[in-house]
């Protein structure tokens, strides 16, 4: 079962509605999808109300766990921290940060306002993680990912090599932005072992990681 925790639709600059993702995940496989747009507080509100109709139809018809979230994206490093609890208020389950990817302009000291809130559940895209945000990373529970997004993957290597020296729980997602992104046969698989990662760490993302990240964000 493939479980991916950041996803976009026709809500932010993705290409499907909700439910057209969902339905192509189930299809290739999926167990577990979070669907993740870029928010910020011009549009938050709308967004998660949006999404999460669509998570709950699905989960009512389909055997797939749909988790309705947010992207902070490209917002103030110095807002996270606040704008996190306010997404939470409005029913996002998964919050995630979009990282200092080298491939964009996200402010300095997005990283560090990610890791050293208690609010966050997943930095996304970190690029040039280093040791200390990994450090707070660990100690805050924050989940840090591994990316399969044109791009943003450029760092994975990095991300892999500060992250495990430190202890970081990593998640692998897709970042999909149409459902052609989508996981499907062994592809998780292979980017994690093209950014480094080992057998066993792979497995461990697999078998614990998923789940735990699942319990973090308090879905049952
Ligand atoms: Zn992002
Ligand atoms: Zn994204």
């Amino acid at each position: 079962m493939i479980y991916d925790f950041h996803t976009h639709t026709f809500f932010s600059d993705g290409v499907s509605s909700p439910i057209e993702l969902i339905r192509f995940a189930y299809a290739y496989g999926y167990g577990c999808i979070g669907i993740s747009d870029h928010a910020s507080y011009s549009n938050m509100d709308q967004l998660i109300e949006s999404i999460r109709r669509d998570c709950e139809l699905a989960e009512k018809y389909w055997d797939i766990k749909a988790v309705p979230g947010v992207e902070l994206t490209n917002v103030p490093a110095g807002s996270i921290d606040q704008m996190e609890k306010d997404a939470k208020k409005p029913g996002a389950m998964l919050v995630v940060v979009h990282g200092e990817t080298i491939v964009e302009e996200v402010e300095e000291g997005t990283n560090m306002a990610a890791v050293s809130s208690k609010h966050v559940d997943l930095l996304a895209h970190p690029g040039l993680l280093t040791p200390e945000e990994a450090k707070l990373a660990v100690e805050n529970d924050i989940y840090i990912e591994i990316t399969s997004r044109t791009g943003h993957n450029l760092c994975n290597g990095r991300v892999v090599k500060i992250g495990r020296d430190a202890g970081v729980k990593f998640l692998i997602n897709s970042d999909s932005h149409c459902h052609n992104d989508l996981y499907r046969g062994d592809f998780k698989r292979e980017v994690a072992f093209g950014s480094g990662l080992d057998e066993k760490e792979y497995e461990e993302i697999i078998k614990v990681n998923q789940q735990g990240f699942l319990k973090k964000i308090g879905y049952s």
